[in-house]
């Protein structure tokens, strides 16, 4: 009997001290850290003492960059475009088919044009497997960090997110996906080095076809030019 008793004993001591410890943690935090370190990322370090979990919702994670939940679309804040081209890659990849697009269509022509005219995706049904912005060509869907998305009404209406709903600045994109954003970056320098590169190429084989074929129609002039005329006897 008197085993059990400082069992019990020892358990509520181990849990007075993470209890007091918690708030001589805060202390330190507010006396020494504060402003240095986010909140959370303290709490979750496995070297602090007192409460190791997060008090959420008053406290939130901070996601890791490659952390994913629903997609979202981008939009050049530069220029206002989506940069969606409704290719519908995503749409073919996405494994549980939850993805929905609508082409938009010329209203002169009747062909269609690359851009969505409607794009919708269920959140209800979406798996966060990221395949989309996997396999997007344009880099022009991503993996929102925004899991907060749960709704007590009509999962029709709140959770099947339209375009208007989806799209995001790729301003929002840059500063969640630092790293991303910075390769993509570097991508569109490269490429922009190629096409220029190509480019310059293409005049100078231009210059080089035209140079050979002005010295070619000057061989051919000579060769085919008239022998020069005798000159005319001396008048008698
Ligand atoms: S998000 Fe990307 S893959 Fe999907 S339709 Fe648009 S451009 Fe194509
Ligand atoms: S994250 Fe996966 S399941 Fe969700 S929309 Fe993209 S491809 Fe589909």
């Amino acid at each position: 009997m008197s085993l059990l008793g400082t069992g019990i004993l020892k358990g509520l001591g181990v849990t007075l001290k993470h209890f007091i410890q918690t708030y001589a943690e805060d202390f330190k935090y507010i006396g020494k850290k504060a402003g240095i370190e986010p909140r959370p990322l303290r709490r979750q370090n496995p070297a602090n003492h007192g409460m190791v979990t997060v008090e959420y919702p008053r406290e939130h994670m901070v996601m890791p960059e490659n952390f994913r939940y629903i997609p979202f679309l981008v939009k050049d804040s530069a220029t206002g475009e989506d940069k969606c081209t409704s290719c519908g890659i995503c749409a073919k990849v996405c494994p549980p088919q939850c993805i929905w697009i609508v082409r938009t269509e010329d209203p002169v022509t009747k062909r269609p044009v690359p851009a969505p005219k409607e794009f919708h995706i269920d959140t209800s049904v979406c798996m966060n497997c990221g395949f989309c912005a996997e396999f997007c060509p344009f880099d022009a869907i991503k993996m929102d960090h925004n899991y907060e998305i749960t709704s007590m009404s009509n999962r029709q209406t709140e959770l099947v997110f339209d375009k208007d709903r989806l799209m995001m600045p790729d301003t929002y994109h840059a500063g969640i996906h630092p790293a991303d954003w910075a390769r993509e970056l570097e991508d569109k320098k490269a490429d922009e080095a190629k096409k220029k590169a190509a480019a310059e190429a293409k005049v100078a084989a231009d210059a080089k076809k035209a140079a050979a074929a002005a010295t070619g129609a000057s061989a051919a002039a000579t060769k085919t030019a008239p022998p020069p005329k005798p000159p005319a006897p001396p008048a008698q």
